[in-house]
């Protein structure tokens, strides 16, 4: 035995192991009315029905001192595979957000929905709802295959439908096979065998830590597909998908000080057909099922696993459960993982625009009114929304005869403007953090759009400000949304501190390096304006700002001088 498997598991496992298949306690919990929480183990177990208990962070000490609970209420993510979902499905969730959520609609860097403050007694007429909708939200959330990414937009051409369909055929086979989640929110009936249902993947501990797959389409990285557990980059020959290059053991999340976690790029595999990817998808899982760590929460995910057994080892064990070895990796090329944003046609003739929503958050604000436009948007659009994973929408499917009423609308919303932010806002994404994330150490949403006005000042004092750079920002070293792999990366530290991570590449290729640790605001631009006003100086033609950092020995250099 080894000393890993000879360590005790973390009382996850257990709590996992005991449930029923995700059952637990929660509907003895939801009866309660006593309180506005849901029993410890069992908020362990609501993540795999896509939900988080969370509290007004904000409020927390004003209700200590009044001898009352946190105000609990629930964060609940709705599974959408690839971003992909019909207007009348956005006109519920709109509804949904505004009946039972905060009144905002909160688009992921997964591309996924989040409803933020929901109380626990509209958790299942929310849930109940969403399912009405065909979507879900099973598996958004806990230790199991999370929601599929893909490059957001199937109908710009047939690549992009087989990816597309891809993500949902992954999604579909990889989904948990437990009853729990509709006996639980849809009144489904109880079988003689509830509670010990086949779970022909997991089995009953389900995976070590959450899993993440993600589809690109060349040349966009727009899924970061480097940062995945498991990736695909889709590979054309004459216009035609011949397969997918596998990519494995990518992974973001790290911990402060503490050098045994860190973010880690993936390993390109080898290459499969699209006809083995599902298969390829389903052995994947089930071997990080199989030697992921269950002793150590932070040294679970399937990053350590590879690192720490190697990529031979991993082809070997995977060629071994396929019958087949992957077959030799194909050449691919990036250029960025960005969106485009505007109007765009697909072979079809159709339009699609792309809309630009800062931290994905579709609120209504004096002005700019970003809920409301899309509901009305969605009332006379007959296509379909795509979710991006920079946390934008497209309006997609668009005919010919509609497009001036959508634009109207867009404008008239603030959604869409004669001018486009600048080029770093556009690029720019943040996770939630405070006051709902139980983990934020510092701002990131609430707080970008200030820092981001700053940061223009500089850009467009050194003639930058249409030049992209990729900046991320995230309230804790979890890093949802990609900061390690950004040319600018912010990890909240501590309240209104941040770690300032330099040199990632454009094209996600490149993890970034910690140039400053524990740093405020005036630190923060005092460090980033001479490098800006160094690359604007001596910059190669169309050099990005990380590469500039490697290239001109200024990264180097700017950590020695912090050291
Ligand atoms: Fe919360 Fe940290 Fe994720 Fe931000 S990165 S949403 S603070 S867990």
């Amino acid at each position: 035995m080894s000393t890993e498997e000879s360590k005790p598991v973390v009382e996850v496992e257990r709590i996992k192991a005991a449930s029923r298949r995700l059952r637990g306690t929660i509907e003895a919990g939801l009866a309660d009315e006593a309180t506005g929480a849901l029993a410890e183990s069992d908020t362990q177990l609501t993540k795999y029905h896509g939900f988080y208990q969370q509290d007004d962070r904000d409020l927390r000490n004003e209700r200590q001192q009044q001898r009352l609970e946190p105000a609990y209420s629930f964060m609940i993510r709705v599974r959408v595979p690839g971003g992909v979902c019909s207007a009348p499905q956005w006109l519920a969730l709109d509804r949904l957000a505004r009946e039972y959520a905060n009144g905002t609609l909160r688009l992921t860097t997964r591309q996924a929905f989040q409803f933020h403050g929901v109380i626990k007694r509209h958790l299942k007429p929310t849930i109940a709802a969403i399912n009405a909708t065909l979507l879900d939200t099973l598996a958004a959330c806990g230790d199991v295959n999370r929601n599929v990414m893909s490059s957001p937009n199937p109908e710009l051409s047939a690549l992009h439908q087989d990816t597309s369909q891809l993500a949902c055929q992954i999604s579909d086979r990889l989904s948990p096979a437990t009853r729990a989640y509709h006996e639980i929110w849809l009144d489904g009936e109880k079988l003689p065998d509830s509670g010990e249902e086949p779970e022909p993947l997991y089995g009953p501990t389900y995976l070590p830590r959450k899993f993440k797959i993600g589809i690109a389409v060349p040349p966009w990285n727009d899924v970061d597909v480097f940062t995945q557990d498991l990736g695909f980059i889709a590979i054309s020959e004459q216009g035609r998908l011949a397969g997918f290059n596998v990519v494995v053991g990518g992974g973001m999340g790290a911990s402060h000080g503490e050098p045994e976690t860190y973010p880690r790029l993936g390993d390109v595999a080898g290459f499969c057909t699209p006809q083995q990817a599902v298969s390829v998808a389903w052995h994947v899982v089930a071997i990080q099922r199989d030697f992921g760590d269950r002793t150590n929460r932070k040294h679970a995910r399937f990053k350590y696993t590879i690192a720490d057994r190697g990529l031979d080892w991993f082809r070997e064990e995977l060629a071994r459960r396929l019958g087949f070895p992957l077959a030799p990796a194909r050449a691919f090329r990036f250029l960025g993982t960005g969106d485009r944003y505007g109007w765009s046609r697909g072979l079809d003739g159709r339009h699609h625009l792309t809309l630009h929503v800062p931290s994905g958050r579709l609120a209504d604000q004096p002005g700019r009114t970003l809920l409301t436009g899309l509901r009305e948007i969605a009332q006379l659009h007959g296509g379909r929304f795509r979710l991006t994973p920079n946390q934008n929408v497209i309006v997609a499917g668009v005919e010919e005869i509609d497009t001036r009423r959508i634009e109207s609308v867009a404008r008239r919303h603030g959604l869409l403007h004669d001018q486009l932010p600048s080029a770093l806002r556009r690029e720019a994404l943040s996770c939630v953090a405070l006051p709902t994330c139980a983990l934020a150490m510092a701002e990131a949403e609430r707080y970008l759009p200030a820092l981001v006005d700053k940061l223009e000042v500089l850009l467009a004092a050194h003639g930058l400000n249409d030049t992209p750079v990729t900046l991320r920002m995230t309230g804790c070293p979890n890093g949802c949304a990609r900061p390690y792999v950004a040319e600018i990366g912010l990890v909240g530290k501590a309240p209104r501190r941040y770690n300032l991570f330099l040199g990632g590449g454009f094209d996600g290729q490149r993890l970034n390096t910690l140039a400053r640790e524990n740093i405020d605001e005036d630190t923060i631009l005092a460090t980033l304006e001479p490098l800006l006003a160094a690359w604007a100086r001596e910059r190669e033609a169309g050099e990005h700002f990380g590469d500039f950092l490697h290239r001109s020995g200024r990264l180097q250099a700017s950590l020695e001088g912090a050291a």
